[in-house]
């Protein structure tokens, strides 16, 4: 069995970026950039004032009491029409372009101004509380490398140098067809051998939330013809197909059987993690990826966020290195794991003393969604087992999710 840090890399090496496309800025949210972008100008492009204040000569100041006449106002918006003398000043608000003559603002709490005569009590130095033409980018230089993952930062950066469009690495779509004779649907009635279909719902949850598209969603009877046919009829509209249910080896489980009648190759059928064991991915040509995620609706939310969502940032574009998020916490209490497999176990972040750490929850099973719901996500504690102790450093993986 692949261990699943080796089953990660494998996936990740496997998946080419999709193809570029141009969007305009509003649509860009948490897409990876397929271009670089440059200052169209020095930032910022003029000298600017910093504070709401007046704009003198330093050299005015350097005897005190001082008192300059007031000669006009430059509100932000508007252009420096005046030039300042010796012995005058100019009304300035924040973000306003600093006239002609100024070198330097002086606060307005630090002045008093009466009938147009401004009196200044303290010196100023040259160039204080002034915002230098270029001091945060020079015209032409790189503000965001091709490959950068777009935030609400980087957005105003591209907003900024007048970027109303860019060009962006397109985001996979996504079939989820859920196995299993017993399902239903929740507006469904069940009987006491049936039960409703958690896994659809949760996933279109998931993927919308990481702003991915499911282009649909179906539920399956255990028969390997259906199931073949429905994963070409997928493989017709979507990049990347979850199959839930019917992929470990019961005698009703039959997705390894149906994957490989369609011609499918599959790279891995078994991870040591717990839960999550019998988790298989195969391709198809022309970089579509299959996923075979254990049916138990907690085994179906750590799979997807151990492999599938890496997936589908790598196929949008995402370096190698930015397609898993996982930290480190310190445990709150010590947690007791069983020797063999790594354990993927529910965990909720609190706060002790020393800043965050990581709970660990206890559950009923990886089909347990009422512990589930207590989860921010989960420690991965290592296969060798054993007591770890309170305040170790744990990896996690966070169910919380932040797009960008
Ligand atoms: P399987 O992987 O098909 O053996 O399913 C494992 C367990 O998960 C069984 O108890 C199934 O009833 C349950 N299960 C499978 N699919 C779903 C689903 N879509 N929603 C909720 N539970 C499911
Ligand atoms: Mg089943």
């Amino acid at each position: 069995m692949i261990t699943p840090h080796a089953a990660l890399s494998t996936i990740l090496r496997k998946i080419p970026p999709g193809p570029e496309i141009s969007l305009p800025l509003k649509d860009t949210p948490g897409h990876t950039l397929a271009e670089n972008i440059f200052a169209d100008r020095d930032q910022p492009a003029a000298d600017r004032s910093a504070m709401d204040g007046f704009a003198v000569r330093a050299e005015d100041l350097s005897h005190l009491p001082c008192q300059l006449r007031l000669i006009g106002e430059i509100p932000a918006g508007a252009p420096a029409v005046y030039r300042v003398q010796p012995g005058t000043c100019v009304r300035i608000l924040t973000g306003a372009n600093v006239p002609d003559g100024a070198d330097a603002v002086v606060k307005v709490e630090e002045t008093e101004e009466n009938n147009d005569i401004v009196t200044f009590n303290n010196n100023i130095e040259q160039g204080a509380n002034i915002r230098r033409q270029g001091e945060e980018a020079v015209e032409g230089s790189r503000l965001l490398p091709k490959g950068t993952i777009l935030g609400p930062v980087e957005i105003g950066l591209c907003a900024s140098v007048g970027k109303a469009r860019l060009t962006v690495f397109s985001r996979p779509q996504i079939s989820v067809l859920c196995t299993g004779a017993e399902l239903k649907s929740a507006g469904d009635t069940v009987q006491s051998h049936e039960i409703r279909d958690s896994n659809g719902p949760m996933l279109s949850t998931v993927i919308s939330l990481a702003g991915f598209t499911m282009t649909e969603h179906k539920i399956l009877n255990d028969n390997v013809e259906t199931i073949s046919e429905e994963l070409l009829l997928s493989a017709s509209q979507s990049n990347v197909i979850l199959v839930t249910g019917g992929v470990s080896v019961g005698l009703y489980d039959f997705v390894q059987e149906a994957v490989e009648s369609i011609g499918a190759v599959i790279h891995f059928h078994g991870v040591s993690m717990k839960p999550g064991k019998p988790l298989l991915y195969a391709t198809l040509p022309e970089n579509r990826h299959i996923f075979g995620l254990p049916g138990n609706p907690l085994s179906v939310l750590t799979g997807f966020y151990t492999f599938v969502l890496p997936a589908l940032y790598r196929l949008s574009g995402r370096d190698e290195t930015l397609c898993c998020n996982n930290i480190t916490l310190p445990l709150s209490h010590a947690v007791k794991s069983k020797k063999g497999r790594s354990n993927y176990k529910l965990a909720r972040v609190t706060w002790n003393s020393d800043g965050p750490a990581v709970a660990p929850l206890n559950s009923k099973g990886s089909g347990d969604l009422a512990s589930g719901r207590n989860a921010d996500g989960v420690i991965i504690l290592p296969p060798e087992g054993g007591e770890i102790a309170e305040g170790t450093k744990v990896e996690f993986q966070s169910w919380r999710l932040m797009p960008w």
